[in-house]
């Protein structure tokens, strides 16, 4: 693994035309990572004006972890290459942020008196339809946006005790507007919370930065991306997945979903499992039995590894989805709007937390 001690903020100032937070008027910076590049690109810039304010100790980053879910570690030629979680705590020591200040949160229920976790899957097993689109987008909030904000609730209390006034809060996040239109029409910066306990303010300050100048600023720093964004772990020519957060994203565009379908055949049969027994296809373009027996066509993309997915987590990922299949539904079907284009609509790369924060 490449080495962590870097030098993260030699560039030339990307933010200079975008609105932004005062640096120093900020309370607590919360720096999104999904393991993902543009999280890591927009983190480094926050830390950066961070610690130009002489603040950097008021920076946490947070990743929300989706389980079995998002992309495992895997290990090629005795070289073991990292998950999205693992990742995401790399990406905060390398911009220096301190172990006791990364926070992971994943969801987790009680089941038989035992707390345990609750895996998206698991949820569109029980519910019997999949998340999509605007409203639709569930997965996003639940699994995300208010995970991040129940995790920051204790660390807002105290800063407020201690200022005796609401504590103001920078949620960074990897979103860019080359990503969607979507994505280009989100300002860079606006105020999602406002009360007595907190003010925040969602901050994208890689808005402007394209696709290849992040993947450039990577790879000039020296940090390491996710194997995911290869044609093969330890390639490093992403020539593979265009995004990393969900394995199979429902938003994701085809040569997507067949890279994942192909790298994990297990957890595709799983989908495809779900959508037979609920009778609602993945996405309202296609389905994922479609896109098993396309991945197995002639021309498809080169999965460059497969991941097995025999794993504890994973077999219980399973016996969960197998055993909420077992009950009725728990919600009617929503009836989806038609994708207008192969493309991802909404984004993934962290999936772009929405909501209030
Ligand atoms: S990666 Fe896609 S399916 Fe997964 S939580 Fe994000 S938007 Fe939802």
């Amino acid at each position: 693994m490449t080495t962590l001690q870097l030098d993260l903020f030699t560039t030339e100032p990307e933010t200079a035309d975008q609105a932004g937070p005062v640096p120093g008027e900020i309370d607590v910076y919360m720096l999104n990572l999904s393991g993902g590049k543009d999280g890591l690109r927009a983190a480094a810039m926050a830390m950066e004006a961070a610690r130009s304010a002489g603040v950097e100790d008021r920076v946490y980053t947070v990743h929300a972890s989706l389980g079995p879910m998002e992309w495992p570690a895997v290990t090629v030629d005795g070289v073991r290459y990292p998950g999205s979680s693992e990742l995401a705590a790399i990406h905060s020591q390398a911009l220096g942020v301190p172990p006791e200040r990364h926070i992971e949160v994943r969801r987790s229920r009680e089941l038989e008196g035992e707390r345990v976790p609750y895996d998206l899957l698991t949820f569109i097993a029980e519910r019997g339809d999949w998340p999509w689109l605007g409203k639709a987008r569930w997965c996003t909030g639940d699994w995300k946006t208010s995970l991040i904000y129940g995790a920051f609730t204790p660390i807002v209390r105290a800063r407020k005790k201690a200022l005796r006034r609401p504590v103001v809060c920078a949620n960074v996040l990897g979103i860019r507007a080359d990503e969607s239109p979507d994505r280009k029409n989100r300002p860079a910066f606006r105020t999602t919370t406002d009360n007595t306990a907190r003010i925040v303010h969602e901050w994208s300050p890689a808005h402007q930065i394209s696709t290849q100048d992040v993947k450039d600023w990577t790879d000039q720093q020296g940090l390491p991306h996710h194997w995911c964004y290869d044609s093969h772990p330890g390639a490093g020519d992403w020539a593979g997945s265009s995004r990393c957060s969900c394995s199979l994203c429902v938003l994701a565009n085809t040569r997507d979903l067949l890279l994942g379908v192909k790298r994990r055949p297990r957890l595709a049969e799983l989908y495809a499992l779900v959508e037979r027994v609920r009778g609602v296809s993945f996405n309202p373009k296609t389905s994922m039995a479609a896109l098993i027996e396309q991945a197995g066509h002639p021309g498809a993309p080169d999965p460059g590894v497969v991941i097995d997915d025999d794993g504890p987590e994973f077999d219980a990922l399973e016996t969960a989805v197998r055993t909420a299949l077992t009950k009725p539904p728990k919600r009617d079907r929503y009836v989806r709007p038609g994708a207008p284009a192969d493309a991802l609509l909404g984004g993934c790369d962290g999936c772009g937390l929405e909501g209030d924060q």
